[in-house]
């Protein structure tokens, strides 16, 4: 009758594993936590003063008017083209060379 070798590797086995899960389980936790972007988003946004920019004082429009919506509905700036909030109204920039 051979011996069965499945019961000493069971009881080795076990302790072992059991003591890298309590490893695993506590390393991630501390790891992640002060990983949060909190500097990129900064509170700067005075109500209508974004739209305004002061340069040699000279006041400059960054935004432009609708041209449905009229003087005071000012359109978002979407890098090629503005868009109105108000009314959805969009002009494509034509940059110049
Ligand atoms: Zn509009």
């Amino acid at each position: 009758m051979p011996e069965p070798d499945e019961k000493p590797e069971t009881k080795e086995a076990a302790p072992q594993e059991g003591e890298e899960t309590v490893g695993i389980t506590e390393t991630p936790s501390v790891e992640e936590a002060p990983t949060k972007p909190e500097k990129t988003k900064e509170k700067d946004e005075g109500g209508a003063y974004r739209y305004y920019k002061i340069e040699d004082g000279k006041l400059t429009r960054l935004r432009p008017f609708c041209e449905r919506c009229g003087p005071g509905y000012f359109m978002a700036n979407h890098g090629d083209r503005h868009t109105c909030g108000n009314c959805g109204f969009t002009r494509y920039i034509q940059k110049k060379p």
